[in-house]
């Protein structure tokens, strides 16, 4: 696997928890294995490794399941954000590519566990678009979410909240 300088922060939705890394690797994926689905809640897991001896905690330390025998899934105690996939055998973490501050930064290059790739997902990109939003349905429950957003930035903070 190939190393690419790049410099990425992330972190949970609380901001509990906080990464920082220099450097990714050349393998970021979506995987469509059912563990992934449970792990992340979701169709599929997105993930992007990053180099350990170039990867730091920079505020707090995620909670761990093991989901096999040498497999980690770390996801934040607080507001339960998966953080990420790790192979303990492995000197590689592999990051959640929603949790990074800039996620459009991180393009996947392939896709895993096609086993369990769920029917609908290729046309999950022609569902048709809702007409309104809540900006436009209810203007003043948008309005109560920005003013009592309790998600962390996308950036890092000096003290949150
Ligand atoms: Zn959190
Ligand atoms: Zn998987």
């Amino acid at each position: 696997m190939k190393r690419i300088e790049l410099e990425l922060s992330g972190g949970c939705q609380c901001g509990a928890v906080r990464y920082h890394t220099a450097q990714i690797l050349d393998n970021a994926h979506i995987c469509h294995c059912r563990m992934c689905q449970k792990a992340v809640g979701n169709f599929f897991a997105a993930l992007v490794g990053m180099p350990l001896d170039v990867f730091t905690w920079t505020r707090g330390e995620p909670s761990i399941f093991m989901s096999s025998e040498h497999v980690a899934r770390g996801f934040c105690s607080k507001c339960g954000t998966p953080l990420f996939y790790r192979n303990m055998n492995n000197p590689r973490i592999g990051i959640t590519i929603g949790s990074i501050d800039t996620p459009e930064k991180v393009v996947p290059l392939y896709q895993f566990g096609n086993e369990g790739r769920l029917p609908y997902f290729e046309s999950l990109p022609a569902l048709e678009g809702a007409e309104t939003t809540t900006e436009t349905d209810d203007p003043d429950f948008a309005a109560n979410i920005r003013i009592t957003n309790h998600q962390h930035p996308d950036h890092d903070t000096e003290h949150w909240p």
